[in-house]
């Protein structure tokens, strides 16, 4: 069978696209494969309405990389969303991310002095130095009452593991703050894209045959044959039949209701920090794109361990999977034909700027 395209590119997701708009930019012929029934991976949304529903969770645009946000404003026009989500413990409500809105409920004091002397006193027996877990790291930073309300129902719900076995870095992913702001971010670019995410990898997409509902592995050797190179956004380790070991996620189940009435809890996103409560948190979809309709939709998030046929979501970056995800890479530099990429390709957490900026990497080296 002849050669037919340049490249054929496994998933519709984010990082797929941005590679074949830039290929198809440089006069390279493209083909995309999609398993699911729809482009856009994970940041696809369905709109029922006039309500952008965010499908594979909540997604917020953020970077710090201007390149990143004008190359992304070419495909879109974003709104002036900015995250604060609310933590709900029992009856009490906290903002997030930690800051002096937060402190100042929990203990009732007013200046960065006061909540600093309150977090020190709080950790003063416990002497962490050096934090080993994500609970001494949290301890460490916040003091015991934030860490006992807002984080450690919340994050083994989150991640099914106590909070000794997980590792320091995840909290601090979040921002610590001794200033009276809210916003979920450090970056200095923050928005929702006007009408979804879906149409901008439409954007992405147009003029470019896209197969859906065909999963790659399936039809390996004949989909391998219709071009020169592969791009693989699935999983590495599905790639090579598991064959030394499975890399473990976590998965979340959405369930997803239209309420009538116009608004039920005020923010987009509440987190629900207690253990008992059973979901992580509400998204009520409208709030992102400040939404008037008469209805709304949200979506209560249940975190769950991640087993074969189950949505990947989170990969769990913990020493064992990281091992045996660089004994796949070692497979995958082997490979003559075939470049890795993409979250699930490089089993790593990657915010949307990040994907993209791998993506344009991988362009500037292959094009
Ligand atoms: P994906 O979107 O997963 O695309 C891969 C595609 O490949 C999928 O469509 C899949 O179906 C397809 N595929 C896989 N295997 C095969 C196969 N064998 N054959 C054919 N197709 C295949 N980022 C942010 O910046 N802000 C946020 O607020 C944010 N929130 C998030 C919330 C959640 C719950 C999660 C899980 C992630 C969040 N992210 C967020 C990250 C964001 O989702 C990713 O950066 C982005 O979706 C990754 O794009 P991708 O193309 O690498 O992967
Ligand atoms: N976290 C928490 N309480 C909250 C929100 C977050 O303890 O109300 C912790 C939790 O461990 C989570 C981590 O902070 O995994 C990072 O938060 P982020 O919002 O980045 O979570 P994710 O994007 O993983 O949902």
């Amino acid at each position: 069978m002849d050669v037919k395209y340049d490249y054929l590119i496994v998933g519709a997701g984010l990082f797929g696209a941005v590679f074949a708009r830039e290929a198809v930019k440089k006069g390279k012929t493209c083909l995309v494969v999609e398993r699911r029934g729809h482009i856009a991976g994970n940041i696809y949304c369905e709109e029922i309405h006039g309500i952008q529903v965010h499908r594979y969770g909540a997604h917020i645009f953020h970077t710090s990389d201007k390149k990143i946000w004008e190359y992304v404003n070419g495909y879109a026009e974003f709104n002036n969303y900015i995250n604060s989500p609310i933590a709900r413990y029992k009856d009490e409500l906290y903002n997030l991310p930690f800051n002096m809105n937060t402190f100042s409920k929990m203990w009732g004091i007013v200046t960065p002095g006061e909540a600093k002397a309150k977090i020190a006193d709080q950790i003063a027996d416990l002497h962490i130095t050096n934090p080993r877990n994500l609970e001494e790291q949290a301890l460490s930073l916040v003091g015991r009452d934030v860490y006992e309300k807002l984080i450690k129902g919340y994050t083994e719900k989150q991640w099914g593991r106590d909070c000794r076995d997980l590792p320091a870095f995840i909290i601090r992913r979040l921002p610590l703050r001794f200033t009276y702001d809210n916003n979920y971010f450090n970056d200095r670019f923050q928005g929702i894209p006007m009408g979804g995410y879906t149409r901008i990898v439409e954007k992405l997409l147009s003029g470019i045959e896209v197969r859906l509902n065909t999963d790659y592995l399936q039809h390996r050797d004949e989909l391998n044959a219709l071009a020169d190179k592969v791009i693989y956004t699935g999983m590495i380790d599905q790639y090579y039949d598991y064959c030394l070991g499975v890399l473990e996620y976590r998965s979340v189940r959405f369930e997803t209701e239209e309420l009538e009435q116009e608004n039920f809890q005020g923010n987009a996103v509440v987190n629900y920090t207690e253990r008992q409560v059973p979901y992580t948190r509400i998204i009520e979809h409208k709030h992102f794109e400040f939404g008037e309709q008469p209805t709304t939709i949200i979506s209560r998030e249940y975190s769950s361990e991640w087993k074969k046929g189950d949505e990947p979501y989170y990969p769990v970056n913990d020493e064992k999977n990281n091992g045996l995800y660089r004994q796949y890479q070692e497979k995958a530099r082997e490979e003559k034909k075939v470049i890795f990429g993409g979250r699930l390709g490089s089993y790593q957490y990657y915010d949307m700027d990040k994907v993209i900026a791998a993506a344009l990497d991988l362009c500037g080296r292959e094009l």
